[in-house]
């Protein structure tokens, strides 16, 4: 970064997928700007369950979703949605719902077993670099079922298998000798073998920050204003503080806006498909006697508890509503007690705590170039899985600004398919 704020690349947002990014194209030997109005990992990158998944292959736009329908659509289901933002977004879960269907499964397992493979190692790599390893825990997840899931639980480690995904069927015993302190409250669960999880999602994207930060790259923090392509490439409009009016410069610039990223995109004639699945958080103090040993999903309470450095966090389902609609803390309220039947835990910790999952029709992110303004490129919607995704849609990027092949096959995440 030069002194009059130019660079190479410039990354807007420093969730996991921008400082990701930044920190791949860093390593290339460009110099690089990343820009975010808060500190690193402070948003969706805070806030989420901390599961490193190798099997979220299976969007949650599936065949099953048209089962659960009738429940959803009358909000009996965990998942909820806002009856008046469905009828505004019409066209969106219309989109949604088309790509539920069973010739859609196949080619996202595999685009998103790639994406996810490529980033496993990286998380793996950059841990250990960072300083942040003792935060990473090769334990697994478990999902778990409270009435006889046996059938469900086979059907799914064979899907999962199908895509070279390891996981165990484990009956009650063999889930109390998983986790010793748990209430028998369980009959069947399924291990995924291969996922890991962190014990602060914020503390390990702050540490691939300073990693970045550490080889020579730019970190300001201000509010984007605006971006603006000229003839040299792109100017960063900054607006906050002494920032105010102040512009930064570069050939390239990546968008990694997480929920906000559509919005700057707007002034340029993208109108981006991007929905919000949000979701909560509450942490709570857990009993040193009754630890967990990794995070648990509940397959029918449809949430997640994960044992996290400032307590046991539980993370609630599926809220579909506008951004910044007010919170409504109903499902959190609602599995808490049924965590607490699984786990002894204390009062609450901190604030409950509300994000938002950026998404896309067909729950695949957009990792690629703008369709219509070169050097601007575009890394955002990744949904359920962005933390473990972050690093994988960072590299990619930086392999495309150098001119390289990806790892993996990135045509299935290309902007084009909706811009
Ligand atoms: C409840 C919940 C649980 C989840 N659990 C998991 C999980 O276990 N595993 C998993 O892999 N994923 C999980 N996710 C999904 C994951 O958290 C997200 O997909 C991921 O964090 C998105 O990262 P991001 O970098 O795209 O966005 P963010 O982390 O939100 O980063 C975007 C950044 O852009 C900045 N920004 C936006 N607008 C501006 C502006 N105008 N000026 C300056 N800065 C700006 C923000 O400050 C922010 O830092 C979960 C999500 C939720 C909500």
């Amino acid at each position: 970064m030069s002194e009059s704020g130019t660079a190479d690349v410039i990354v807007l947002g420093a969730g996991i997928v921008g400082v990701s990014a930044a920190h791949a194209v860093r390593q290339r030997g460009l110099s690089v700007i990343l820009v975010d109005r808060r500190e690193p990992g402070s948003e969706t990158s805070y806030g989420n369950a901390g599961v490193l998944s190798s099997g979220s292959i299976f969007a949650f736009n599936k065949p099953s979703l048209f089962s659960a329908l009738p429940r959803y659509l009358t909000n009996r289901h965990a998942a909820r949605r806002d009856p008046l933002w469905a009828v505004r977004n019409v066209d969106w879960l219309i989109r949604f719902l088309a790509n539920a269907t069973p010739s859609h499964v196949k080619p996202r397992a595999m685009a998103l077993r790639d994406l996810i493979g490529a980033s496993l190692r990286l998380h793996r790599e950059w841990i250990v670099k960072s300083g942040a390893a003792a935060r990473l825990r090769e334990t697994g997840w478990l999902k778990a079922w409270r009435s006889d899931g046996i059938a469900a639980a086979r059907a799914e480690q064979e899907l999962l298998s199908e895509y070279g995904i390891r996981s165990e069927v484990l009956d009650r015993e063999a889930i109390s000798a998983l986790e010793p302190n748990i209430m028998p409250a369980y009959k069947v669960g399924l291990l995924h073998t291969q996922t890991a999880s962190v014990d602060s999602p914020g503390d390990v994207t702050k540490a691939y920050a300073r990693m970045f930060a550490g080889s020579g790259g730019g970190i300001v923090q201000s509010d984007i204003k605006s971006i603006v392509p000229g003839a040299d490439g792109w100017r960063v409009v900054l607006a906050s503080g002494a920032d105010a009016a102040r512009q930064i410069s570069a050939p390239h610039v990546v968008v990694a806006l997480g929920p906000w990223s559509a919005d700057l995109l707007r002034p340029l004639g993208y109108r981006v498909p991007l929905a919000f699945e949000r979701g909560y958080h509450r942490e709570f103090k857990p009993n040193p006697a009754r630890s967990l040993h990794r995070p648990i999903h509940d397959a029918e309470g449809s949430f997640v508890m994960t044992p996290m450095e400032n307590g046991i966090r539980v993370t609630s389902g599926v809220e579909l509503t506008a951004r910044d609609a007010p919170s409504s803390f109903a499902q959190l309220d609602a599995v808490v007690p049924l965590a607490r039947g699984v786990v002894e835990f204390g009062e609450a910790v901190g604030e409950a705590w509300r994000g938002a999952r950026p998404s896309l029709p067909d729950s695949l992110p957009m990792i690629g170039a703008a369709p219509r303004h070169s050097g601007l490129w575009l890394a955002f919607g990744h949904q359920h899985i962005g933390f473990t995704t972050g690093p994988g849609t960072g590299a990619a990027i930086a392999a495309m600004i150098g001119g390289a092949s990806p790892s993996f096959d990135v045509a299935p995440f290309s902007p084009g398919r909706y811009l």
